[in-house]
């Protein structure tokens, strides 16, 4: 049996972006900036994806950058806005759980001499609303925070921490990087009244490399990317047409059964849950209920190592995560585990399952069985 639980790291393509990229690559494939036919057929594509895309956030189409995934939407919106705004203030807040591709750059901003202030999150990986509201003051020109963590699936409270920022600290640009909740909630910029918002298309069955960023209409943002001009010169660089409609049909997907889908991935989890808890000296990280993600479960072993485990998984066919999920310099230690303060010994113990709509019971009670017999198996060699 192969079962596939590594659904935050990235998902299999669907059918109906498949299919719509093939086509693009092999007959509509003209350029969007051809002023020929060709060209403009391809330029229909962009903004029919654009238009779906739009729908899903209750956005105006002019308000959807694509981008080449979470990675470039996160740089653009930190270091687009912060560079357009730095006369404002030099002071930016992100929070201490924050995907690299957030916490990297603000580290290149510190050395470049902004002032950063790192929230911290409590146990459970929800940030101190406290140190938020302490933090913010006439200088704070951005703030960063995840709208759900990608290791332990905590759904951060971004409403009350907007209401904050914009009492305390009205000029400040807020982005929210949405790149694990997006598919998996219902999510309305507009109504959060954010100016930001970073999607990747291969966490919802779209292709990787692509991803877009919502950019409230009238924020003040420079390029990070110059040339052509494309995407009213924020963007520039003829567009990925195929991954840029692969994902605008996953995302249309995604919202076309997002209440199903998510009820049915909460069932998958909460079971989940309850079977793996019942294993001697196994802990679940985070929060569960409604406060977490459907889709992630961060899983502590005592006395096995996360690679071991993970290997051991894969001897039997079910595909994992393990360390800080989402680093390429495997293994290292992950800044979220450490930030909601797990001890030292389940640091490298942790592994971390996630689902999607497909996951079935059977593939959880597999998995469930497996670790029965692998945990205690593997723990005989660390425990004398
Ligand atoms: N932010 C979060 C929360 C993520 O989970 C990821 C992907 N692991 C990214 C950003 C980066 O997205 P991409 O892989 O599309 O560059």
């Amino acid at each position: 049996m192969e079962v596939y639980l590594d659904n935050s790291a990235t998902t299999k393509c669907s059918k109906r972006a498949v299919d719509t990229m093939v086509n693009l690559l092999t007959a509509d494939f003209g350029n969007p900036s051809s002023l020929h036919s060709m060209g403009a057929k391809a330029e229909e594509y962009v903004k029919e994806a654009r238009k779906k895309i739009a729908k899903t956030l209750k956005a105006e189409e002019k308000e959807i950058f694509f981008t080449s995934g979470g990675t470039e939407s996160n740089n653009l919106a930190i270091l687009g806005c912060v560079e357009a705004n730095k006369r404002a203030g030099n002071h930016i807040i992100t929070t201490a759980i924050e995907h690299a591709s957030v916490q990297q750059v603000f580290e290149h901003l510190k050395e470049e001499g902004y002032r950063v202030t790192y929230l911290p999150v409590d146990v459970s990986g929800v940030i101190s609303l406290e140190a938020l509201e302490e933090a913010l003051d006439e200088e704070t020109i951005f703030v960063s925070i995840m709208q759900v963590n990608n290791e332990i699936g905590t759904v951060e409270p971004i409403e009350e921490a907007v209401q904050l920022i914009r009492k305390k600290a009205p000029k400040a640009v807020i982005h929210v990087d949405a790149i694990q909740s997006y598919g998996k909630m219902a999510i309305c910029p507009k109504k959060l009244k954010i100016d930001l918002l970073s999607v990747s298309g291969h966490k919802i069955h779209g292709p990787k490399g692509s991803g877009f960023l919502y950019i409230k209409d009238k924020t003040k943002i420079k390029p990070i990317l110059f040339g052509g001009g494309q995407q009213k010169g924020m963007r520039s660089g003829t567009e990925n047409v195929p991954a840029i409609a692969g994902l605008a049909e996953a995302a249309a997907e995604a919202y076309d059964h997002l209440e199903e889908n998510v009820s049915h991935m909460y069932g998958l989890r909460d079971y989940f849950i309850e079977e793996v808890t019942k294993i001697e000296g196994v802990t679940v990280n985070g929060s569960t209920g409604m406060q977490a993600a459907p889709h992630i479960v961060s899983v502590s072993v005592e006395d096995v190592r996360s690679e071991v485990l993970l290997h051991s998984l894969e001897e039997k066919g079910i595909y994992v995560s393990a360390g800080s999920a989402c680093s390429s310099n495997k293994p290292s230690v992950s800044r979220t585990l450490k930030a909601i303060g797990l001890k030292n010994n389940l640091l490298d113990s942790t592994v971390r399952f996630s689902f999607c709509e497909s996951t079935t019971k059977e593939e959880l009670d597999y998995t469930i069985a497996n670790l029965k017999e692998i945990i205690p198996f593997r723990r005989k060699f660390t425990r004398k």
